[in-house]
């Protein structure tokens, strides 16, 4: 019988310290794990009653979908979708639409929550939602995106409408996206009802304005910080993270702002150039080539170096959770300006404010898409179309009127920006909340 060994125990020299192993510090990059982290400080601050905190933390509806596709193939694909409304204290859900392969109802849940705090930090009169698809959009023929968008807005339909619940784009859908959900929804209440979508294309009710209008709240909150930190907009450095719809038009009124943008980066990697890259060659680069990645005029870089870059300001406008515990301590930008929805971490916030970096929190510095989305909303409601000086105008109002009220309550309770813009938001909601009183 063939013996076997003992396995034995690691031997260890007398002496040296005890293997322990070393166990990297994981931080919880759950987004509406994160969400609820900063809720929770907030409601700590206005000193929030239990049961008021636990209304507010909580999503007030969440619907789960099956969506049956015909794909071109002849089969039959069963995707899934979803429709979360965060709260509508304050006036009818609003919230985007996203299709993306890696999508999960927490992620849902976060971005309707962090909905609900934007539209309360640009007091307009909306609540928070979001929904979305799991599904490979990049992947698909815009026959099959046609079948999914029209199915999935079939499916939510209970929970949507101009009153109730308005969605707008997202990351992978676009004006066309909306025109097919207003069109489903029309189609099946009977009558026109532009109000239901934001974000269309003109001919149908879309705003101007509203295509750049994410880009023009960033940029006008960044040059009001600016102010603040006494950093001159003309010439400053701008590195950014995504270069799809929000990312490019950031470069576009950054470059209009005569900032100069030194790095621009897609999923497939990014490009740099110290002496400045002309967003509008590289918005065509992309369109023939599929990426950034390339282009004439600039050098490969990596993402990862793209958010360490030197820079003045770090736009981060791709997806969530990017600057995080393992890249906070060598962000270099003196201003960080959230385009995308949750890019840091609370880990990395703590890290940035210790630095002295800035960081304006997409409650606010994106909130220009959903503040123009209101103005959509209104000028469907009303019958009206403003031109895109006036709407430009009102947006401008708006978000410098956020920024300052940001400022006051940072001042007030000495917390860093996105503790100030959450204060001020959740401040707003919980008194709607409590002068509405409990139904029933
Ligand atoms: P988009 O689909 O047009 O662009 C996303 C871009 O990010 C693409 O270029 C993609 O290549 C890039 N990207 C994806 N994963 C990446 C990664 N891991 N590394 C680098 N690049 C990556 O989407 P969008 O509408 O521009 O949205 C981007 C972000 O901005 C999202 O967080 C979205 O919620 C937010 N946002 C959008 C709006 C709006 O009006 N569209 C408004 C407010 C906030």
């Amino acid at each position: 019988m063939a013996t076997v060994a003992k396995p034995t125990a690691p031997t260890r020299q007398i002496g040296t310290p005890p293997m322990v192993p070393r166990i990297a510090p994981r931080e919880d990059l759950n987004p509406f794990r994160i969400a609820q982290i900063q809720f929770d400080m907030a409601a700590e601050f206005l000193k929030l009653d239990l049961g008021l905190r636990q209304i507010l933390r909580t999503p007030k509806r969440v619907l789960e979908v099956s969506i049956p596709t015909k794909m071109d193939n002849g089969q039959v694909k069963v995707l899934t979708g979803y429709r979360v409304q965060h709260n509508v204290a304050r006036g009818p859900a609003k919230g985007g639409v996203r299709f993306h392969p890696n999508l999960t109802l927490d992620e849902m849940k976060a971005l309707a929550a962090g909905m609900t705090w934007k539209t309360a930090t640009v007091n307009v009169p909306f609540g928070g939602a979001q929904g979305g698809v799991i599904c490979d959009s990049k992947r698909m023929s815009k026959g099959e995106l046609e079948r999914i968008t029209r199915r999935y807005a079939s499916e939510i339909l209970p929970l949507i409408g101009p009153y109730l619940d308005i969605p707008a784009p997202d990351v992978y859908t676009d004006a066309q996206t909306m025109a097919w959900m207003m069109d489903t929804y029309a189609m099946t209440v009977g009558h026109a009802a532009h109000g239901s979508v934001t974000g269309k294309p003109s001919s149908v009710g879309g705003s101007n304005g509203r295509e750049e209008a994410m880009a023009r709240g960033l940029v006008a909150v960044v040059e009001e910080a600016c102010k603040l930190k006494k950093i001159a907009l003309r010439g400053a450095t701008v590195a950014i993270q995504g270069f799809g719809h929000s990312g490019a038009t950031v470069a576009q009124v950054f470059a209009e702002k005569k900032a100069k943008i030194i790095a621009l980066s897609d999923t497939r990697g990014g490009v740099t150039n110290s002496r400045g890259i002309d967003p509008i060659k590289a918005i065509r680069y992309k369109e023939r080539s599929g990426t950034v990645v390339g282009m004439p005029g600039a050098t490969r870089t990596t993402n990862d170096e793209l958010l360490t870059m030197k820079c003045d300001i770090l736009v981060p406008a791709a997806l969530e959770n990017v600057i995080t515990l393992n890249n906070a301590e060598a962000i270099k930008a003196r201003i960080v300006a959230e385009a995308a929805n949750g890019p840091t971490t609370p880990h990395a916030d703590e890290i940035l404010a210790r630095k002295g970096i800035t960081v304006l929190p997409d409650i606010l510095a994106n909130a220009g898409g959903v503040t123009v989305s209101y103005f959509e909303w209104v000028q469907n409601q009303q019958g009206l179309i403003w031109d895109a000086e006036e709407v430009n105008a009102r947006l401008q109002k708006t978000i410098v009127r956020a920024f300052h009220e940001m400022v006051e309550t940072m001042r007030k309770h000495h917390v860093p920006p996105r503790a100030g813009a959450m204060i001020l938001a959740v401040g707003r909601v919980a008194e709607a909340t409590l002068v509405r009183g409990l139904f029933p």
